[in-house]
């Protein structure tokens, strides 16, 4: 038999949350909502052929009903949702063949290897991922902005974006890499679009001008309410970021100017996913991201900065649920605004791609 019509090939789980029952197709790494009956027929599924149904219990189910969902889960896998066998992947070089690259389209340049905060959670060693603190100077930032637009072939959307460490802290040069990027731009006949990914604490009135001027998308830290973001979140000196922070981002949003989004990091002194999120969306912030810090492991002092002990990776597990259903019922009632982007892999060592009825 044809491995992909082989249901006993088919690689799934199958779990219940909240009331509802959910498939998950390994190999396609999709999610279905599914009824109760599809959901305990799925224990024999493995044992199907449609001319020959004694491998599921006789009286168990009805007749039609058996059929009719293993006529639906065939269709399924016609259409490609689900995956039965080993999913087919490309022909691999081997290695003696040259490989043509993927046009390039978007470039992120780190711009300053270094930061003028002292987050409690930091994972990139205050900006200096390990080495010793340095900017970009503007050789190399014609060189980055080179390498994107040669290597960019035909594509006509481009973007770039400045990452740090804090990027303001070399704004100089950010500047000059969008101008000189604008002009090749304007040139070659191209369209550039910048974003910024900051802390947003050296956001002066002139700096936002200047990015709303040239259109950047602007990401910016902002981890929930005062107390908690001053906890983590800070200066050289220890001081909090919060009133400074939340400032510049106020005046962006209300400038309208410029697509500003948040990210929120969770600690074990703030596990609550939700109600962070919800914190920030009724400040007027349409996009948020929330994630848990990354656990760190460092070659530099070699220590192992541990964060969540097991108690707290059952309640990420939780808060974690709580919030998928929030933005499940969301997206069915048509008004999920939030942007969400979670290291679910961490905990469940799977990332859901998307959803689907078999009813
Ligand atoms: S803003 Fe905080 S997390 Fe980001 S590089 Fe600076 S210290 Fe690290």
């Amino acid at each position: 038999m044809d491995e992909s019509h082989d249901f006993s090939k088919w690689e799934f789980h199958k779990f219940e949350i909240n009331g509802r029952h959910i498939l998950y197709d390994v190999n396609s790494a999709q999610f279905f909502s599914i009824d109760e009956a599809t959901y305990n027929l799925l224990d024999y599924i493995k044992k199907y052929d449609k001319d020959d149904l004694s491998g599921i219990p006789a009286g168990k189910f009805p007749k039609e009903d058996i059929l009719d969902t293993l006529e639906e889960l065939e269709d399924y896998r016609e259409k490609g949702l689900i995956c039965i066998g080993k999913p087919e992947l490309p022909d691999m070089p081997d290695g003696n063949e040259t490989v043509k690259l993927a046009p390039l389209s978007k470039l992120t340049i780190n711009v300053a290897n270094d930061c003028n905060m002292r987050c409690k959670y930091c994972w990139n060693h205050y900006g200096t991922y390990t080495g010793s603190p340095k900017l970009m100077d503007e050789n190399t930032a014609v060189k980055a902005v080179d390498f994107l637009f040669n290597r960019s072939e035909d594509s006509k959307n481009l973007e770039i974006d400045f990452y740090g460490g804090e990027p303001l802290l070399n704004f100089d040069i950010l500047k000059f890499c969008t101008e000189y990027a604008f002009k090749r731009a304007e040139t070659e006949n191209k369209k550039i679009t910048f974003s910024i990914q900051t802390n947003g604490t050296l956001l002066d009135d002139g700096i936002i001008e200047y990015l709303e001027g040239r259109n950047f998308g602007i990401f910016m830290s902002i981890d929930g309410d005062s107390m908690y973001h001053d906890s983590v979140r800070i200066e050289k000196d220890g001081t909090g970021t919060w009133s400074k922070v939340t400032s510049a981002a106020r005046k962006i949003l209300d400038n309208r100017r410029s697509k500003i989004q948040i990210r929120a990091t969770l600690t074990p002194s703030n596990m609550n996913l939700s109600d962070t999120v919800q914190y920030l969306e009724k400040m007027g912030f349409e996009k948020v991201a929330a994630e848990y810090a990354l656990e760190l492991d460092t070659k530099k002092d070699n220590k192992k900065k541990v964060f969540f002990n097991s108690a707290d990776r059952d309640r990420q597990r939780d808060e974690l649920i709580r919030y998928a259903m929030t933005y499940l019922d969301k997206i069915l009632a048509g008004s999920y605004s939030s942007w969400f982007d979670l290291e679910i892999a961490d905990v469940y060592n799977n990332t859901p791609s998307s959803w689907a009825e078999i009813t």
